[in-house]
């Protein structure tokens, strides 16, 4: 059972109640929806229950206790008694699916025997008994809503409160998921849902409690529906699909995470060939060095110079003679231009 009697709650910083006199009874056994749009006070109300948030004024009981009177250290041992599934999943990354559930388990003081009798019977209840040495990365999002769900679960809680609980998935995997919540309150659990999602709501037809500015302005307790107005449908949707997207890159980060933990071996390195660099990208103290010509081209070299036409006559057109001679090499023209450009050593 859980039960806010006038419940009021003033965040510091907001002069705004995010609650205001909030009343609300939830009977054992119960399945009920909280409706309403961001910001209408959905998640101060689970803070509420959970004991993260204390109300201003106000009183709240859930499963028979006073939260007045749980004190701080004992609030632990309080939230044992409540299974939570958050909207971000909050998995572990570096843990299977079996040891993801587990750990919930281990933290609430489960023997070992007891976490090995458990676990799988969990996995077998949300339908992931195959999936148990799977990582969260090798998961899909309704996969990785289940094992939040187990792991809510894992304790065989009284109450079961799911803050947004379908909030990126597609229409088939939200039904999964609804499907499965209908199904663990249908063992007794008492099933707290807080959504935004008009058809999730509509298909069920489920008690509907609606909130609107920090107050409750409609309980439906049977056939309950759910009718946003246009211009919050359409802030919705494009609420999800950012939410799906953000879904999306979170889970492509996850994989590249564990991707670079085992780094391929480098085999490739021994075959890569260096480039031959054209001559203009040479490194300046490369072109110093004397570079000497392959063999095949000092063979092809002829001992004797070869002799140069020598122009006689002063008929432009006329064949030019071929002189025996051969020239000295410091009045060729071209050795003449070698100098005319030789760097004048005072000047570097
Ligand atoms: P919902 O879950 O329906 O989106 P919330 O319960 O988160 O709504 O918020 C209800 C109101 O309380 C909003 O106006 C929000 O800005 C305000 N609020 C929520 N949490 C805090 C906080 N920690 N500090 C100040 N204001 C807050």
């Amino acid at each position: 059972m859980i039960l806010l009697d006038h419940v009021t709650k003033l965040y510091p910083s907001d002069p705004r109640p995010a609650l205001d006199e909030v009343s609300l009874h939830i009977e054992p056994g119960e399945f009920a929806f909280m409706v309403g749009k961001s910001g209408a006070g959905k998640s101060t109300v689970i803070k509420m229950i959970t004991k993260e948030e204390n109300p201003t004024s106000g009183n709240i009981t859930v499963g028979g206790i006073d939260l007045k009177y749980v004190k701080k250290r004992y609030i632990p041992h309080y939230r044992r008694r409540l299974g939570v599934v958050f909207q971000d999943f909050k998995l572990l990354p570096g843990r299977t699916v079996f040891e993801n559930v587990a750990f919930a388990l281990e933290i609430a003081g489960f023997s070992s025997k007891e976490i090995k009798n458990t676990v799988p019977k969990v996995l077998e209840i949300v339908e992931l008994q195959d999936k148990a040495k799977k990582f969260p990365s090798a998961l899909s999002g309704g996969e990785i809503q289940r094992v939040a769900i187990a792991r809510a679960v894992a304790r065989q809680p009284k109450i079961l409160i799911a803050d947004e609980p379908t909030a990126n998935l597609d229409v088939l995997t939200k039904s999964e998921i609804i499907n499965l919540l209908q199904r663990i309150n249908d063992s007794g659990t008492t099933v707290l849902v807080t959504t935004h999602d008009e058809n999730v709501v509509n298909n069920l037809r489920k008690r509907v409690i609606t909130i609107k500015d920090g107050r409750i302005v409609a309980d439906q307790k049977d056939g309950g529906v759910y009718r946003l107005d246009r211009a919050s449908a359409e802030a919705a949707a494009r609420a999800e699909v950012a939410a799906r997207v953000a879904a999306r890159l979170r889970q492509a980060e996850n994989k590249n995470l564990f991707a670079s933990e085992k780094p391929e071996p480098v085999k490739h390195i021994r075959t890569v060939k260096t480039e031959k660099r054209p001559i203009s990208e040479t490194p300046l103290y490369s072109i110093r060095k004397p570079v000497k010509a392959p063999v095949a081209m000092r063979r092809a070299t002829p001992k004797k110079p070869a002799p140069v036409p020598v122009m006689t006559s002063r008929d432009p057109f006329a064949a030019p003679v071929v002189s025996k001679k051969a020239p000295k090499a410091s009045s060729s023209p071209a050795t003449k231009s070698v100098k005319a450009i030789k760097p004048n050593r005072s000047v570097i």
